[in-house]
């Protein structure tokens, strides 16, 4: 049992059940997953890296898009 609450945000994979985002309080820590933006929305989504199914994250990608 924990006494702090800090699954407010967290994520599970709804297919599989593993933990693909946990928020803690200052910070927010994607495990182990393929992360995919959306250059028009910049809307992310994580690859599970269990089952492979794509879990939207509630995060938004804000920085330069141009790969270099
Ligand atoms: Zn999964």
């Amino acid at each position: 049992m924990t006494t702090k609450v800090e699954q407010a945000t967290s994520l599970r994979c709804p297919v599989c059940r593993a933990k693909v985002v946990v928020a803690l309080q200052n910070e927010v820590v994607i495990h182990n997953a393929i992360l995919k933006v959306d250059p028009a929305s910049g809307r992310v989504t994580a690859k599970c890296v269990r089952c492979k199914a794509w879990v939207q994250v509630p995060l938004r990608y804000t920085g330069d898009m141009t790969p270099s």
